[in-house]
């Protein structure tokens, strides 16, 4: 199962998936609600943060 990585919910098809844009090698998946409502993210990698 996938989960967002701000939030920890598992998601089906309501997310986002996209790489990090510091180190490029970890995959970030975002649920739709947290993309709409611009909270954090943290890649696991690096660490970098992002809106
Ligand atoms: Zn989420
Ligand atoms: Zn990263």
């Amino acid at each position: 199962m996938k989960k967002c990585d701000t939030c920890n919910q598992e998601v089906t098809n309501n997310f986002i998936e996209f790489q990090c844009p510091d180190c490029k090698k970890t995959k970030i998946i975002r649920c739709l609600d947290c993309k709409e409502t611009g909270k954090q993210y943290a890649c696991k990698e690096c660490g970098f943060t992002g809106p």
